[in-house]
């Protein structure tokens, strides 16, 4: 084949496709099984009826070649576990017994044994299953998924391509199991792994596989030297078995950097590369290392973590470039559209000109077979779909709603000092605390308190229109008034209003914002069976009127203690949405801050003399690669400072952050300059007390003393020698007493029993002092 005919024959592909099913009937069928309702042989026909559907409308829509094994009950890091043989010994047992009741084991834990723990896959808000290893881990193969899952593509007459993770990313995604010392290294479990592998290859290959994709997401993150070397070694390896079918590594969410190189010369078929705007570096760092001269190249030109329309005229200038660089050039998204919802055809209330600005799992996979036209057959054979993409990107790019001159405007004219209070620190500790009064160790919580049934229903009552605005307002403010009487009674000292109101801390607040949107069936997989719709931030931010006054000086009508306001900050509402890809993160988050700042400085007018804003998204947006994050961490705190600078010196700003290890961030904390911080640390033992102390953190902070995490309720000795160990890090002065995190997924029960011996684990350490 001549590179000519070869670029004739570009192929449209994708990595992998949302699990759910078009009404969640995978989480239904999955949940059922839990209780009982679905028995194992129904969950497998509809999960086996989920993957045909899938297969057969990506086959509709134009694609050569559908991904297999993408597919999982779970999660895919699972059951590559699963795959390599490596069940951790507690859950053996179970295992052996019921694959699948074994499987669901591991991900969910039983009642005498944990889960596998669980986080965040690279920086998506998709949460995998951390593999426990050790250094007497032995692997074995168990293809049965994948062979089978091949073979049922493959019966639908289909060209079919398993999908793995990659040995590489596999061991680095690891952590040693328990009871392993800290300092193991699962990467040293490379050369018994790959065998391993091997045999999986030769399976599928024995299946019917023509291609196998190895997904390697790992080697976009810093590697080093050592690591990098084992991923040479790792495809010298696979490339160089006899029995095995064509090998695609496939890389994605950045650039690859000192990894390209390393898999261009490592003798596979392959690479499926990123070049959406995140990984454009990976288009002059392909060029440089020579391109894949007679192999294939899977350019990932659109954007499989984002909702967007695609640029298409854009993306065929990248894919001409790339016809140059080698043998042949196939067309797919950056990574799996997992991360994406299914069908924006499916949203009622979104205003038709903005719908065609949206592209979820199903445009994206037209744009895709569009794209594969294009390069195969000219530009011409795809005119219409060019106009009519030139249009909605006009559109877009021209509406009011993507350029709001007041917005514009008023970001343009900030300056420093609108993101510095008026007042340094000390001097506003001194305003403080003669404006509040507080006892030393003050006590508070983080926020919400038990989203109760009767909540959930209320909420479910006014949308279905059983009860109008005013009922469901009257159930929040006896809600409210029961949340501030019990914390009156307990004797907290700084109060909360509970945030009965709030169905999610983005969403709520998404949903009062102008340039925001809701939709109606964007669900995006967020663990196991847990989905989330995260709101679209597509305009310009303004907010028309308060968002939280009402309710919070409606709690503080009811008692003369403080009542802290409650925001969540302007990282974290961009964290859990879909954000623009029009203008840099640095703009969106400032006209988000902006937006939060008239918030906070309502609710001072108001009479809230202590507002907290939260942001637990600010370490894990952290970008994947360490270059590119003192640029994120300036923005990040400036746009904290923005929403939190406007306030009198005398009004306190609390945030709150939820992880016990900050210790690559601290000084990005310091910046954001907030008075009072409360952070997870009861199941650390107060790590980031020290953390803080180590680093000379000035300002007031609350690191949590009851883990949330567990109904468990911590005896008012056991707060009181975790108080004691803050204070040897952090004076009296400067401590506080709250719990890890908000209450909303606890029950009544334990949060009063708990948030009592909290009060009297203060009171006894108080009286030492
Ligand atoms: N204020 C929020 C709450 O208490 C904070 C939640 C969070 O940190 N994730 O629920
Ligand atoms: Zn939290």
């Amino acid at each position: 084949m001549t590179d000519k005919s070869a670029a004739a024959a570009a192929r449209a592909t994708v990595f992998g496709y949302p699990r759910q099913g078009p009404n969640r009937e995978l989480k239904k069928a999955i949940e059922g099984y839990w209780k009982g309702r679905v028995t194992a042989g129904a969950l497998r026909t509809t999960a086996a009826g989920l993957r045909r559907a899938n297969w057969r409308l990506l086959a509709d829509a134009g694609v050569h070649e559908v991904p297999t094994g993408d597919f999982s009950y779970y999660d895919h890091v699972l059951d590559t576990t699963v795959m390599v043989g490596a069940i951790p010994a507690r859950h053996r047992a179970a295992v052996d017994a019921d694959a699948l009741d074994g499987y669901f084991a591991m991900a969910r834990g039983t009642r005498d044994v944990a889960p596998l723990e669980m986080t965040k896959w690279f920086d998506t808000n998709y949460h995998y299953l951390v593999p426990e290893l050790g250094p007497d881990t032995m692997f074995a193969a168990d293809s049965g998924k994948q062979v089978g899952e091949l073979g049922e593509a493959l019966a639908l007459g289909l060209s079919a391509r398993p999908v793995l993770v990659g040995p590489v990313t596999y061991l680095l995604l690891a952590k040693p199991a328990p009871g392993v010392a800290a300092g193991f290294d699962p990467l040293t479990l490379l050369d018994r792994l790959l065998p391993v592998y091997g045999e999986i290859l030769a399976d599928l290959r024995a299946a019917g596989a023509e291609w196998v994709q190895l997904d390697e997401p790992a080697l976009v993150q810093d590697r080093t030297p050592a690591e990098l070397d084992a991923a040479a070694r790792a495809y010298a390896y696979l490339g160089g078995l006899r029995d095995r079918p064509k090998l695609l590594v496939a890389s994605y969410f950045d650039r690859l950097g000192d990894a390209l190189p390393v898999l261009a010369k490592a003798p596979v078929d392959g690479l499926a590369l990123d070049f959406t705007e995140a990984a454009a570096a990976n288009l002059e760092a392909l060029a440089a290392a020579g391109g894949l001269p007679g192999r294939r190249l899977v350019a990932g030109v659109v954007n499989g973590r984002n909702i967007w329309v695609n640029d298409l005229e854009k993306s065929l200038a990248t894919l001409g470039t790339l016809l140059g660089l080698a043998g042949r050039v196939d067309v797919a998204a950056s990574c799996s559209l997992l991360h994406v919802p299914l069908d924006a055809a499916a949203e009622r209330d979104i205003d038709a000109q903005i719908l065609r600005w949206l592209a979820f799992a199903g445009q994206k996979t037209d744009e895709i077979v569009t794209l594969a036209r294009g390069l195969s057959e000219g530009t011409g054979a795809i005119t219409a779909e060019l106009a009519a993409n030139r249009a909605d990107l006009a559109s877009r790019a021209g509406s009011p709603i993507t350029h709001d001159p007041a917005v514009r405007a008023r970001s343009a004219a900030i300056t420093d000092s609108d993101a510095r209070r008026s007042q340094p620190y000390a001097r506003r500790a001194e305003a403080q605390r003669a404006h509040l009064g507080l006892p030393l160790l003050p006590t508070t919580t983080i926020g919400s308190f038990p989203q109760t049934d009767e909540l959930r229903t209320a909420r479910a009552d006014l949308r279905a229109g059983r009860i109008g605005t005013a009922g469901y307002e009257e159930r929040i403010r006896a809600e409210i008034q029961e949340v501030v009487s019990f914390q009156e009674k307990t004797g907290i000292d700084v109060l909360v209003h509970g945030e009965a109101e709030r169905n999610d801390m983005v969403q709520y607040f998404a949903e009062q914002l102008t340039g925001y949107l809701a939709t109606q069936h964007g669900w995006v997989q967020s663990y196991g069976t847990r989905y989330v719709r995260p709101p679209i931030l597509a305009g310009d931010i303004s907010r028309p009127e308060p968002m939280t006054v009402r309710w919070t000086t409606y709690a503080q009508s009811l008692t003369t203690r403080p009542v802290k306001g409650m925001l969540t900050g302007p990282v974290t509402m961009l964290a859990w949405s879909f954000v623009r890809d029009d203008q840099s993160l640095a703009d969106t988050a400032r006209q988000v801050a902006l937006a939060l700042r008239d918030e906070v400085d309502d609710l001072e007018a108001a009479g809230t003399s202590v507002i907290q804003v939260d942001e637990p998204a600010l370490r894990e947006t952290l970008p994947l690669r360490a270059a590119d994050r003192p640029a994120y961490l300036d923005w990040a705190t400036e746009a904290f400072r923005l929403t939190t600078s406007g306030v009198r010196p005398d009004t306190q700003i609390h945030t709150h952050m939820c992880y016990a290890e900050f210790g690559d961030i601290v000084q990005a904390i310091d910046d954001l300059d907030a008075d009072v911080i409360s952070l997870e640390a009861a199941r650390s033992h107060m790590q980031v007390a020290r953390e803080l102390a180590a680093h000379g953190y000035p300002r007031e902070a609350g690191p949590g003393v009851y883990d949330i995490h567990s109904p468990r309720v911590p005896g008012p000795d056991e707060a009181a020698g975790l108080l004691r160990r803050g204070l040897e890090a952090i004076p009296a002065e400067r401590l506080w007493v709250n719990p890890d995190c908000g209450l909303k997924t606890r029950g009544w029960p334990e949060t009063r029993a708990s948030l009592e011996n909290m009060v009297a684990a203060a009171r006894t350490v108080r009286a030492e002092l």
